[in-house]
């Protein structure tokens, strides 16, 4: 099976008044063909600058893609010019992002359906009339009731998750090969969440594409993903199927971030604890494991040796760790 995208060694640096920010540094992952793909990591891990890297979407200044490769239908996507026609297609129409804002992302000007109209007549050619047929039908598709009227309103007459489920109604219209969701259901209830996440699993099945899910939320992954990536500081530090991730976890930051998560698999009242600490600042990263100064189980070795990169713990599994831990969760 080949990838529908495959990222090698991409690296996104922000030069700032108190020094260059390494936001991404050496990140390397695919998607395969009807996958859904995790990205987990706290906050400020450089999940959402490397989505934003490979769709060439980061500011400049003053950010810049120092390297890599971001390989999408035979073609490297950092090699088109930024906004280039190639480029413009991809994000129109190949892949299509959704964000946690879409407050941001709408328009508030312009109706629902004008802003799904202007994607498909742009886009997919298709006339006026077709594309308000077909509007209609992307609302109904994620579950907007009475889309004939509703496609007429604007922004701010839909509730947040209805905004969502428009966001992601646009994310659709083009049937992109690949999806990327960067926290796309963060900012709502955890009912609404459920519904949309549920909504967007059986379109990714139904529709033949692919889904790449940035979150912080364990739960989410472990109950959509079929592999997960997890980032720390720029960098990803595990990587591997959902199920061998949870069941089998390598790098101290995964045993940390399982720990620190209600389970649904285990009692109640089984305690979260929290990953101690703060994420590193990451204009000065120490030469070692960026991890080393909140980890339970560093050693000499750790601190005195580079950074380790990933490596191979079972099938399809890695982590980047010089101890790669083994550990029940207990
Ligand atoms: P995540 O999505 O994992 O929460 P981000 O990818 O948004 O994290 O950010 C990673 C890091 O990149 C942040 O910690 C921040 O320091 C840096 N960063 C992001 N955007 C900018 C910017 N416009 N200018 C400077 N630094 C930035
Ligand atoms: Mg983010």
């Amino acid at each position: 099976m080949s990838p529908i995208l495959e990222v090698k060694n991409l690296r996104t640096v922000f030069k700032t008044e108190s020094g260059n920010v390494t936001a991404v540094d050496g990140v390397s992952y695919h998607v395969n063909e009807q996958e859904i793909v995790g990205v987990v990591g706290e906050s400020g891990s450089g999940k959402s600058v490397t989505q934003l890297s490979v769709m060439q979407l980061i500011p400049n200044p003053p950010g810049r893609i120092e390297g890599g490769e971001a390989w999408f239908e035979g073609k490297n996507l950092l090699e088109y010019e930024r906004n280039g026609k190639e480029m413009r297609a991809v994000r129109g129409a190949k892949i299509s992002m959704i964000f946690q804002e879409p407050m941001t992302s709408l328009n508030p000007v312009l109706t629902i359906g004008q802003q799904l109209m202007e994607t498909l007549q742009l886009h997919k050619g298709m006339s006026t009339a077709q594309a308000h047929k077909r509007a209609i039908e992307l609302l109904a598709m994620v579950g907007i009731p009475a889309p004939e009227s509703r496609v007429n309103d604007y922004p701010h007459q839909f509730s947040g998750g209805m905004r969502q489920r428009a966001m992601i109604a646009m994310g659709l219209s083009c049937e992109p090969r690949l999806i990327i969701a960067d926290e796309p259901t963060t900012a709502l209830d955890v009912t609404t969440q459920a519904v949309l996440l549920e909504l967007m699993r059986n379109l990714v099945r139904r529709l033949n594409t692919s889904l790449l899910l940035v979150t912080h939320n364990l739960g989410v992954v472990a109950r959509y993903c079929d592999r997960v990536y997890v980032m720390y500081a720029g960098r990803i530090v595990e990587e591997g199927p959902t199920r061998e991730i949870f069941a089998n976890p390598r790098h101290p930051y995964t045993v940390g971030l399982l720990k620190s998560m209600p389970r649904l698999d285990q009692p109640r009242q089984h305690r979260l604890l929290p990953i101690e600490g703060l994420p590193p600042n990451l204009v000065n990263l120490p030469p070692h494991c960026a991890f080393l100064p909140r980890c339970p189980y560093g050693t000499e070795l750790c601190s005195t040796s580079p950074a380790p990169g990933l490596a191979a713990v079972g099938a399809q599994h890695a982590a980047a760790c010089h101890l790669n831990i083994e550990e029940s969760r207990t």
